[in-house]
């Protein structure tokens, strides 16, 4: 089986943290928010994230814009899919910009990693806002716990990548003329991520083997940003990677 592979753009948002003299992070804007829709040939789907909730942005002075064509299920009906008919989701991760839109695919069973879940035990203090459960509380009976890479159906396996959150995981989607290995979040932990999104850094994001030796020198000069793959390794995984905030994906009809 072969998939194609539509990125849909569902908005931006700006994220400003602040409040703190020792500030983590700077203020990241008009992040594009992505989620993916995998077809089969047979016209079955499959939904990679699920994107963020307007009403929803962690963070004081924090915004997002959506326009009405940019509304989850208008996306995904056009592409010929009813969302009822959504059977799978795979979630990268569930932080609150690829989450919220669970509520549209009331008939998925949503794939993660039961590390996801784990991690939410231990998060440190300015990670907790990053969550929010009520976006998928009701739908714990449909969350499938996935321990490692796995397949899900014939092309599309997972691959634990952890890092940026403890069970993050990206998918690998046999495509139409290659494979593709949709990032989510990852490889950056969650401190590196919103460190580089200004885009000053897109095209140092896009030449692999620079920030795999970017991430290695601070990696050993810090610990705590161990994560299971480094980008020469996700590299190695799929033919093309892509991540779901990069500007670079928008006008691209499919992948
Ligand atoms: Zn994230
Ligand atoms: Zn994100």
């Amino acid at each position: 089986m072969r998939y194609r592979i539509y990125p849909l753009l569902t908005g931006h948002f700006t994220v400003a943290f602040n409040g703190k003299s020792d500030i983590k992070f700077p203020r990241v804007k008009d992040i594009p928010s992505y989620i993916f829709l995998i077809v089969d040939e047979n016209g079955e789907a499959v939904v990679v994230d699920t994107g963020f909730d307007l009403n929803h942005i962690p963070a004081p002075d924090s915004s997002g814009e959506r326009e009405p064509h940019q509304e989850i299920p208008f996306l995904i009906k056009q592409q010929g899919i009813d969302p009822l008919n959504v059977k799978k989701i795979i979630q990268t991760h569930l932080h609150w910009d690829h989450a919220a839109g669970i509520k549209h695919f009331p008939n998925a069973e949503i794939y993660l990693q039961s590390g996801e879940i784990e991690g939410l035990f231990h998060l440190r203090e300015y990670e907790e806002t990053s969550f929010c459960p009520g976006h998928w509380l009701d739908r714990l009976d449909d969350f499938k716990l996935l321990e490692g890479n796995q397949e899900i159906l014939p092309g599309i396996e997972v691959i634990r990548t952890g890092g940026h959150t403890h069970g993050h995981q990206a998918v690998k989607v046999r495509g139409e003329n290659q494979n593709i290995l949709l990032l989510g979040d990852s490889p950056f932990t969650y401190e590196w991520l919103w460190t580089i999104v200004p885009e000053v850094y897109w095209n140092e994001y896009r030449s692999l083997p620079l920030i795999d030796k970017w991430y290695k020198k601070r990696k050993s000069a810090n610990p705590q940003l161990l994560k299971d793959y480094t980008m020469i390794e996700l590299q190695g995984i799929g033919d093309v990677q892509i991540f779901s905030h990069d500007p670079g994906l928008k006008g691209r009809e499919y992948l």
